[in-house]
């Protein structure tokens, strides 16, 4: 039995309001929550001064690598570069080698979780290799515990088997989430298609290889009463198809974006640095001005980091050639606390309860609070004020592809709690 823990000092957040007070652990359980609480005998003391003492954060979109691709992230490492972001759950992209297509797959992903820094919530795949032919067996992997199931890196391109995935996704009680993007349109880019990509002389796509996949997936979702979330939106026409929907009621849509789409534009390219390739790419300032609205309006539900690790040798390819992706993780909530025009109240609603529903891990024992007497002690200690500066090789990912190297950022997580351990003290990571 693992000693009590005191968090001290902190102000709890979470989504019942704000308020100062210490909080006690006891076990994998909240003991205690109130101001000016007494320190049990033996309990390790951790310092919230000036913190904010939030639920665990939890990510939906996490490229984890594992298995396949172990040179660029293990479930391990992006464990630890999760925890170091403050996150206590991560869904687990199923695009591996092999993908995670079956229950086998799932159980061994699940069996890496189990030692992992915060918990692992495998997502499976809608088609069978991600080849989008021929329907996964959706009930043999929702029987292994996935809530979530998506084709990511790609989207489902075939209309009627995507209607097909949908009647079963609502019979199992299950999301799909999808990857907006029209193959055909889409093909051959390295970038955003407009003026960016006219000057550098680039492939692009246009924002519509995106909007024609949410207005098609919102029509099925409509038609089938299926549960969809939308991956990674970057077009301010695609957030207001989803504004139209959402007023529009009858559809159970939800969306997320991602750090880099609220802050970067493809304007990033012109370096030619392939840290700045990712799929979907960066797009021009008016999209990112209307992603943030949208994320002001709550048309939008989460911020997921779609951390994509990979390595050095890949990244320093020519950009059309380099693989797409950004490490995420360990920068997410600091970005978002630095960049964004909103309460830290809400970047935390965003990062940690809104998508812990959406993963089907909130509820009782589960992520994203509340944090109260009884309840699971997955915590995130983070003080909105300390300054730090992003490190590329001081990260705990594997893989060093991380846009925001050499950003100053304020806010910074300090303590990670998961299931009562402190697995993040002071900014480090104890195992
Ligand atoms: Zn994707």
């Amino acid at each position: 039995m693992s000693a009590p823990v005191a968090v001290r000092g902190g102000t709890v957040v979470d989504a019942g309001g704000s308020r100062r007070a210490d909080v006690v652990v006891d076990g994998d359980r909240v003991a205690a929550v109130g101001p000016d609480l007494e320190v049990p005998a033996g309990a390790v003391v951790l310092d919230a001064g000036g913190c904010l003492v939030a639920p665990g954060l939890v990510d939906l979109h996490a490229h984890l690598r594992e298995p396949g691709a172990e040179e660029s992230e293990t479930v391990e490492t992006g464990s630890r570069a999760a925890a170091l972001g403050g996150y206590t759950a991560v869904v687990a992209m199923p695009n591996t080698d092999p993908p995670v297509d079956s229950a086998a797959v799932v159980r061994h992903v699940q069996r890496l979780g189990a030692a992992a820094l915060c918990q692992v919530a495998v997502a499976g795949a809608i088609t069978v290799g991600r080849a989008g032919r021929q329907l996964a067996p959706l009930a043999e992997l929702a029987g292994a515990g996935v809530r979530l199931f998506t084709d990511d890196g790609a989207g489902v391109q075939d209309a009627r088997l995507m209607r097909r995935a949908m009647e079963y996704a609502t019979a199992l009680g299950v999301t799909l989430a999808q990857h907006c993007e029209d193959g055909a349109l889409a093909a051959g880019a390295a970038m955003h298609e407009g003026e960016w990509s006219s000057r550098l002389g680039l492939p692009g796509m246009p924002a519509e290889a995106e909007e024609l996949m949410v207005a098609r997936d919102l029509a099925l979702a409509r038609l089938t009463g299926a549960r969809l979330h939308l991956l990674h939106l970057s077009t301010a026409g695609s957030v207001d198809l989803v504004a139209r929907a959402k007023a529009a009621g009858q559809v159970a849509v939800t969306a997320e974006v991602a750090p880099h789409h609220l802050v970067l534009t493809d304007a990033a390219v012109a370096s030619y640095d392939a840290v700045f390739k990712v799929n979907p790419p960066l797009r021009p300032a008016a999209d990112v001005a209307a992603l943030r609205a949208a994320l002001a309006a709550g048309v939008v539900d989460a911020v997921a980091t779609d951390h994509a690790p990979h390595p050095p040798e890949a990244k320093e390819l020519p950009f059309e050639q380099a693989p797409p992706g950004m490490l995420g993780l360990e920068t997410a909530l600091a970005v978002c606390l630095t960049e964004l025009d909103l309460p830290a109240e809400r970047v935390l609603a965003l990062l940690s309860w809104q998508p812990a529903a959406i993963a089907g891990l909130a509820g009782p024992g589960g992520h994203g609070g509340p944090v109260a007497p009884g309840g699971p002690a997955h915590l995130c200690v983070v003080d909105p004020a300390e300054a730090w500066v992003v490190d590329a090789r001081a990260l705990a990912s594997r893989s060093r592809n991380s846009p925001w190297a050499g950003r100053r950022l304020t806010g910074r997580v300090r303590h990670t709690l998961y299931r009562g351990e402190p697995v993040v003290v002071d900014g480090r990571a104890t195992r």
